[in-house]
């Protein structure tokens, strides 16, 4: 069992994400000052933070391991002494070093370069890179949303099936039919009450999920009618609807965006191949994925984002490269490439998600080789975030062409600009600059009720939540 000490501090967390790079199930024992990991080797680690903020990490049987370069705050030192040992140890690094957060891009923006990054943290030169590269877009996508707008989420938390892969809160309405058109109702009396309220300007406005296509016609129309007439956007505000699921469009739906002034969609197929759809019970095909986003494409949607997951269970790095491959032929503005992750309420287990012992190769692989492909075909990385529990601690990185990156994504990403969520389970969030020569942010954040029944019964009560979170 590997035994790490902590002296001088109380770094649980910090360490606990760490040894995950590696390993599951550490457990922590404040009596002894321990996190205990039954699926590390025998070996017994301290880590110490020195009196002047330095971190050092000592092996029972005498290795010390000291993090050379710029001195890190105290958590980050005792990360990065504890990432020395266990690479040591395991003989095994990690691609984005002893960074373990979601937004590797934020580091970036603080280091301002490729060699800090590499140096300091030990990220692998081409994630380095990658990050630097995101990082620069974020920030002049970030100069586009003056820091005074506000950007809006709607969510529908419903979809026609269960993806196994899926961790959202996500209702089966197959099951549920009867919740779905009284959901919609709740969600369009939350957003007249507090739309009139809103005294900023709307930077980007996203209809998000679950699938809000899942919607009947009737209501998917009386939906957008609702958004377009409470929310004042100024003329080519960008409004994004996910249509992520094919089965759910239909010809009306289309034409409804279209007239609605929606002017960016997404349709994600997650692979191309259909006999993986099969197992992850989307009830769609590859062939559905070309023929909606062929209509959409013909109708003149200016952005199509189009989704892909690297890992799936069953999948081959070459079947991602083939989904990739056959996204680029379809020339869709956007393509996000996501890492499978596991989560609690998923229905696939932690061993088809990731792969601790480093037997299976070349997720890491494909998805250097996809981010070429990309690159090869025009596209540039415009933001990224990662996902605790996925294989090798691998990112999520939206790409895009041109001038089409998602404002909505970024503003949402970042520690930046402020978000207001409506509907059930969705988060909202306000951002402050702190006082100091860092300029560090502060993030407050607002959850609605998760529960859909929860929502519908009490929407009034979520609505005036957020107008006191918000001072409107
Ligand atoms: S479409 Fe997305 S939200 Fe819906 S079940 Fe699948 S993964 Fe989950």
């Amino acid at each position: 069992m590997l035994k790490v000490h902590l002296t001088g501090h109380d770094k649980y967390y910090g360490l606990t994400d760490v040894i995950r790079l590696w390993f599951d199930g550490s457990v922590e024992d404040k009596e002894s000052c321990e996190i205990l990991c039954p699926a590390g080797p025998d070996i017994r680690i301290e880590s110490i933070l020195q009196e002047d903020g330095s971190s050092i990490c000592r092996t029972d049987d005498g290795r010390v391991y000291k993090p050379l370069g710029t001195p890190l705050e105290p958590g980050r030192e005792i990360k990065r002494s504890l990432y020395l040992a266990m690479k040591d140890i395991t003989g095994r690094e990690a691609a984005w070093g002893c960074l373990t957060g979601i937004r590797p891009t934020l580091v970036a923006m603080e280091a301002d370069s490729e060699e800090v990054l590499i140096r300091d943290y030990y990220v692998r030169p081409d994630k380095a890179h990658l990050a630097m590269e995101t990082a620069k877009e974020e920030m002049r996508l970030l100069d586009l949303i003056p820091e005074e707008d506000i950007s809006i989420y709607v969510g529908i938390p419903f979809c026609p099936s269960r993806c196994t892969y899926c961790s959202f809160i996500s209702e089966d309405i197959t099951k549920h039919m009867d919740r779905l058109a009284y959901y919609e109702q709740a969600l369009e009396k939350e957003i007249r009450l507090l739309s009139p309220r809103i005294n900023r300007s709307i930077a980007s406005l996203y209809i998000g999920g679950g699938t809000p296509t899942v919607l009947e016609d009737k209501e998917f129309a009386s939906l957008l009618d609702c958004v377009m007439s409470s929310f004042r956007l100024a003329k080519g505000t960008e409004i994004t609807v996910e249509a992520g699921r094919p089965d759910t469009l239909t010809d009306y739906k289309l034409e409804v965006m279209r007239s609605h002034g929606i002017n960016r969609i997404c349709i994600n197929p997650q692979t191309m191949n259909s006999a993986t759809l099969v197992r992850l019970n989307r009830k769609h095909t590859a062939d559905d994925i070309r023929y909606w986003y062929g209509k959409a494409s013909d109708m003149g949607f200016s952005v199509i984002n189009m989704d892909l997951i690297a890992g799936l269970p069953g999948e081959t790095p070459e079947d991602l490269l083939s989904s990739v491959r056959s996204l680029i032929g379809l020339d869709p503005k956007n393509i996000t490439i996501h890492t499978l992750y596991k989560k609690r309420r998923a229905n696939i287990s932690k061993a088809e998600v990731m792969d601790r012992g480093g037997e299976r190769k070349g997720i890491d692989e494909a998805l250097q080789e996809a981010y070429g492909l990309l690159h090869k075909a025009g596209y540039h990385p415009y933001y990224m975030y990662r996902q605790k529990d996925t294989e090798k601690g691998l990112e999520n990185t939206g790409f895009a062409k041109g001038d089409t990156g998602c404002l909505y994504n970024v503003a949402m990403m970042t520690d930046y600009r402020d978000v207001l969520s409506f509907g059930a389970g969705s988060s909202s969030k306000r951002c402050f600059r702190q006082e100091g020569p860092d300029s560090k942010r502060r993030v407050e954040r607002c959850s609605t009720i998760k529960d859909a029944l929860g929502y519908i019964a009490r929407f009034e009560e979520m609505a005036r939540k957020k107008a006191d979170f918000f001072g409107f």
